[in-house]
Order: C-alpha cells, then sequence, then structure tokens
C-alpha cells in the first residue's frame, strides 16, 4: 500500500468514461488537483488517495458498469484510510443523491456544470467525514477558465462552445449538457495562442455543434470567422474541428477550411442515417440530399478531404427500406472512416420509449453489412494514396504494434492514421512524438496507412522537444468569462457532452 506519508501531497487518478469533450474535461480535473496541491498518480498505481471518475451517461449499461467500479474500490479504500472516490460527468449530474445512496462508500458527487468545485468538495467531505453531492442546474462559469494539465505536447482541445440547443431524440446531452452557450472568439484565439506558445501544433475546437457557434451571440459566420482567425496564428500547424452539424452547415465555413492552409483537409460530419425518415425519427432536422450536397461542395472545394461520419443502425422503426438507404448515402459519400453504432437505448431519451424497437438480431445483422459496406469504401479510398507522400505528425499511443514492428505512428494531415518505418538511415531513435515527418505510403488497409520506406524529411519540433523532456502543456484558468453581448448576464448552461451528433 502507497498511502502517502503525513505531510507529502495526496495522490490522484482521474478515470475518464466518454467522448472527447469528457477527455478535455479530464484535462481539467488535472490542472484543478495539481493546482491545489495534489500530484498525479502513476497509471499502475492501484492505490491512489483519491479516485475521480469521469462518467459518461451515453450507454444502456453505462450506470452498472460505474457501479461495478465503484464496487471495485471498495475494499481498495477500506484498506487505504484517508483514500477519497469522487464522481463526476454526465452520470453524475444524472443519477445526483442516488450515488452515495447507493454506493455509501463515495466522498464526492459533482456534476457538468461545477467541474471547478472538485478540491474544496474534496476537502470538506474531507473534513466533515461526510460525502459531498453538489449538482448545479447550470454553468457557474464557461469551463475553459479552469486550468487544465494537458495530455498531449502537439495536440490540444479547445472548447468553443458548451451544451446544444437541438432536441435529438436518441441524445441525453441537451437534459445532462443544457442550452448551447458560445465563448468569446477573443477568449478562444487566447487559449489557442496559449497552447501554441508551449508547443502545441494542432487545435481541435470542440463543441456539440460548431456550426451554430455564433448565434447566441448574433453572429451566424462566427464559425468560419474563428477558422479564418485560426490561419493568422503564427506556429499554429494544423486546425481541425469536431462536431459539424449538417442542419446548420452553411458554404462560407467551407471556403474558410479551403481558404485556411492550416486548417486540415478532413470533416468529420455525422450522418447517423441515411433514409429521411428515420432522420425525422430522430428529430435530426437535415435530410440526405442536404447532407449530400455539403459532402460534394466540400469535395469540390477540397478534392483531397478525407470525410468521416458517425452512423447508427437500429433506430426505433427503421425498416429494411430505411437502412438500405443509409448504405446508399455510404456508397455515395465515400467515407474515408465511419463509427458505426448499434442503437441501444439510452435511459431519459425519447428515443427509448419508442414504439418499432428493433430486435438485437435485426440491428447485429444491419450492423455487420454496414461495417462490410463502409470498410470496402475506405479501402477503396486509402488504396488510392499508395504511392503519395504524406505529413505526419508523429503520435504517442496510436501504434499498438509499433513496437513489434519497429515503427511509429501518427496523423496524415487530412486525419488518416498512418504507420510509418523510421528507416535505416539514422533517423531510428531520433524522431519523437510531437515532431513533424515526411515519407510515402507503400501499403493502405481499411483503417491505416503503412509506410515503410525511409522518411524523406523529419522536422524536429518544439513539442517534440516537450515530448522528451516529460513536460505537457498546462494552460491557466485565466482569462474568459461568458459572452454577454446585447444581453444581460444569462443563467448560463452548461458543459460539453456526447460522441454521437
Ligand atoms: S446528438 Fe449532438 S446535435 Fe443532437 S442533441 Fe445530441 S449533442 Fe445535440
Amino acid at each position: 500500500m502507497t498511502t502517502a506519508a503525513v505531510g507529502s501531497p495526496r495522490t490522484y487518478q482521474v478515470r475518464t468514461y466518454g467522448c472527447q469533450m469528457n477527455v478535455h474535461d479530464s484535462e481539467r480535473i488535472s490542472g484543478l488537483l495539481e493546482q491545489a496541491g495534489y500530484l498525479r498518480a502513476a497509471e499502475t498505481d492501484d492505490n491512489p488517495d483519491v479516485v475521480v471518475f469521469n462518467t459518461c451517461a451515453v450507454r444502456e449499461n453505462a450506470d452498472n458498469r460505474l457501479y461495478g467500479n465503484l464496487g471495485h474500490l471498495r475494499p481498495v479504500k477500506d484498506k487505504h484510510p484517508g483514500m477519497q472516490i469522487a464522481v463526476g460527468g454526465c452520470l453524475a449530474q444524472k443519477d445526483r443523491g442516488d450515488i452515495v445512496r447507493k454506493a455509501p462508500w463515495v466522498d464526492v458527487v459533482f456534476g457538468t456544470h461545477n467541474i471547478g468545485s472538485l478540491p474544496v468538495l474534496l476537502e470538506r467531505a474531507r473534513h466533515n467525514a461526510a460525502a459531498e453531492v453538489e449538482i448545479l442546474e447550470s454553468l457557474d462559469i464557461f469551463p475553459s477558465t479552469l486550468p487544465a494539465r494537458r495530455e498531449s505536447t502537439y495536440a490540444g482541445w479547445v472548447s468553443i462552445s458548451v451544451g446544444c440547443n437541438n432536441t435529438c431524440t436518441f441524445c441525453i446531452v441537451p437534459s445532462l449538457r443544457g442550452k448551447e452557450k458560445d465563448r468569446r472568439p477573443g477568449d478562444i484565439l487566447s487559449e489557442v495562442r496559449a497552447l501554441v506558445d508551449e508547443g502545441v501544433l494542432e487545435v481541435t475546437l470542440l463543441g456539440q455543434n460548431v456550426n451554430s457557434y455564433g448565434v447566441e451571440f448574433g453572429d451566424r459566420y462566427a464559425f468560419g470567422k474563428l477558422l479564418r482567425a485560426c490561419g493568422d496564428i503564427d506556429g499554429l500547424e494544423r486546425v481541425r474541428f469536431t462536431s459539424p452539424h449538417p442542419k446548420d452547415f452553411t458554404d462560407d465555413v467551407i471556403a474558410a477550411m479551403a481558404e485556411t492552409p492550416n486548417v486540415c483537409p478532413s470533416l468529420h460530419m455525422p450522418l447517423q442515417s441515411g433514409s429521411d425518415d428515420v432522420l425525422k425519427a430522430m428529430r435530426r432536422s437535415y435530410r440526405s440530399e442536404k447532407y449530400l450536397g455539403i459532402i460534394s461542395k466540400v469535395r469540390a472545394a477540397m478534392p483531397h478531404a478525407a470525410i468521416t461520419t458517425d452512423i447508427i443502425v437500429g433506430f426505433p422503426g427503421e425498416t429494411e427500406a430505411d437502412f438500405q438507404r443509409t448504405l446508399d448515402v455510404v456508397r455515395e459519400s465515400r467515407f474515408s472512416s465511419a463509427f458505426t453504432f448499434q442503437y441501444s437505448k439510452r435511459p431519459g431519451t425519447p428515443a427509448a420509449t419508442m414504439d418499432g424497437q428493433i430486435p438485437k438480431q435485426v440491428v447485429q445483422e444491419r450492423y455487420e453489412r454496414l461495417i462490410a459496406t463502409v470498410e470496402e469504401i475506405t479501402w477503396a479510398e486509402n488504396k488510392r494514396l499508395v504511392g503519395e507522400t504524406l505529413e505526419v505528425l508523429v503520435a504517442v499511443g496510436e501504434g499498438r504494434k509499433d513496437e513489434r514492428t519497429g515503427r511509429m505512428s501518427g496523423r496524415a494531415r487530412d486525419g488518416r492514421l498512418v504507420h510509418f518505418a523510421t528507416g535505416a538511415g539514422g533517423l531510428a531513435g531520433r524522431i519523437r512524438p510531437g515532431d513533424v515527418v515526411h515519407t510515402t505510403v507503400t501499403y493502405a488497409a481499411p483503417h491505416h496507412l503503412n509506410a515503410d520506406g525511409e522518411p524523406l524529411s523529419h522536422r524536429r519540433t518544439r513539442a517534440g522537444d516537450a515530448a522528451e523532456a516529460g513536460r505537457s502543456p498546462r494552460t491557466p484558468g485565466v482569462l474568459l468569462g461568458l459572452p454577454t453581448i446585447g444581453a444581460p448576464a444569462a443563467a448560463p448552461a452548461p458543459t460539453t457532452g456526447c460522441a454521437a451528433h
């Protein structure tokens, strides 16, 4: 047992479930705890002083998983005096006090709107020797005002908005994360500059619906302008964003993408279904024709863009004909990759109680056909790149087999995963995560590319220096504030959300 000695800093671990937004929230949780004097425990340490679960409510069995994990931790806590367990995120926002009723050994429950309270709640729970449950109904401060301990030296998430004004019937986000709140462009750009100053080369702008960014402060073209403004930041090499929404996608965004050199030629645009009837039942207010129209405009402006998507199969009421329509749209869209989901009931969503729930074996069978079609297309699209030279930003943890194969891995500008040989010419051992190489594709698989020749170039970067030195970027919790243009400070809303849009 590694209980901290009296006077030595308490250690913490954050266990994250769910989407990128939760991953980014966990960076803030880590930043807050470190600012409060806690030390991060090694991943292999099974006995830290504080364990924080950052939960996700999206999947049907999310609560079983949480309570199972809490159950496993109970005997560990019994043997570790002073250990504290905190539960935050969407499931905490949903289950609130139920969590300490079902698992009375939990010390703190905090919601999606008050991440910043965690250190105080831990302290108060220790002092009072009683559980603290604090859930707010709306956002107090925009979460990006909180300090963050960034996980990557070369890439950073930057929130541009939180919450969502849509009401997709399969999604729990609107009820747990609330209405969309947009962050001021100046604050976003300051955070991007702060990351670049720390050596970060790539940022991903995050929002549940980036295309509605700015509607709250009266500028529906704000997102395209934000992309162009990112283009003026020296040292920022790659700009990505997630997620767009076909309903709100406007042509100025396509022009901004095509005309801003550091905006990557990639677009992750959720389709969900190719059937207009199913889209209607999902309350997704675009139709397949609009979706395909956006894709053809993107392709006309950026012929090399890689387009990826999310698709749900087996939504209540989906017929075989509806499913065929999804396959048609997949074939026509020529995705370079797709996240495919089998519909499963998400408690608290309208779709969970709809008629026409599809039997599991039908969903499974459609899902397998969808995967076969997607893979046929992604493989064909990837094969077109064999022989091309790509710029790869070297990553950590993207190639599970790298050690065995002697390769390293990273992402091309269009987002494709590339496993590359470091070559016999002395580069092996000198390329670091965060560096940039150019290499030529020699083989294509459905989900990745290989480049097995000698790299054509290797550029050492500040991100690579930071990775080598074991430093990770930190952004302070300063600046910011919620936008108030044209209105008094509103009763604000929520934080981030789920993977499906
Ligand atoms: S799926 Fe995305 S767009 Fe739809 S309600 Fe959820 S967060 Fe909003």
